[in-house]
């Protein structure tokens, strides 16, 4: 998870950060409106926490121009100022959600989580990387163009694999998103799929997408030549 923070209070910039390195997050942080920008423009985050006064361009305009440019990252927004207008001003300007000065860690790390949750579940387009798409809300699959017929339960761990294109998964990482948290006992249950999932996308197309990395787990990726 990669997290931009801008706010210009150096003691509450390190003090999100240091908390959400502890998390395992990986952050970044702006001190100004126009850092912010560009940063945007060069680089993808998960979640943006952007303060709203800021020197030079405030956060508000940083949300607009954001927004503006088609850039949907979830963005929370802080402020000290607990009025009606600002929060209405925020909404409009296409603020996922709010916190006002001050907060506590904690509550912000659970409107972060609750953000990044909304924002997986709400996508329903199409993903696609190499030769392979699918479209989510419909449940199609295509490689080359060719359409391919997979199970609910194989589709999700091909929807998973190709959210994390290129990233090697953990079995137990699969294991757990796909079925859950409650498998006690070691199972093959990931092998067994991902060998269905070779034998429809892999086999058929005389390519692999699919790899195994000894010892890790799996990742979808394209080793072909362009
Ligand atoms: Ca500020």
């Amino acid at each position: 998870m990669r997290i931009l923070i801008v706010e210009d209070e150096p003691k509450i910039a390190g003090f999100i950060k240091k908390g959400l390195e502890e998390e395992n997050w990986n952050t970044l942080v702006a001190y100004d409106g126009m850092t912010a920008l560009d940063l945007l423009n060069t680089d993808t985050f998960d979640v943006i926490i952007l303060d709203i006064m800021l020197p030079g361009i405030d956060g508000l305009s940083v949300l607009q121009n954001l927004r503006d440019q088609g850039n949907n990252t979830p963005v929370i927004l802080l402020t000290a100022k607990d009025t009606v207008s600002d929060r209405v001003k925020g909404l409009r300007s296409g603020a996922d959600d709010y916190l006002i000065k001050p907060f506590s860690f904690d509550e912000l790390l659970a409107r972060l989580e609750a953000l990044v949750r909304r924002d997986k579940r709400s996508f329903s387009g199409t993903l696609k990387s190499a030769d392979i798409e699918i479209d989510i809300k419909k449940h199609r699959v295509t490689r080359k163009g060719k359409r391919i017929n997979l199970t609910p339960s194989e589709f999700r761990v091909l929807k998973l694999l190709l959210e994390n294109y290129g990233h090697v998964l953990s079995r137990l990482a699969i294991e757990e998103e796909i079925w859950g948290l409650n498998l006690e006992k070691e199972t093959n249950i990931v092998d067994v799929y991902i060998n269905r999932l070779r034998k429809k996308i892999d086999v058929p197309f005389n390519s692999s997408l699919i790899h195994t990395v000894r010892g890790f787990g799996y990742k979808l990726e394209s080793t072909d030549e362009d």
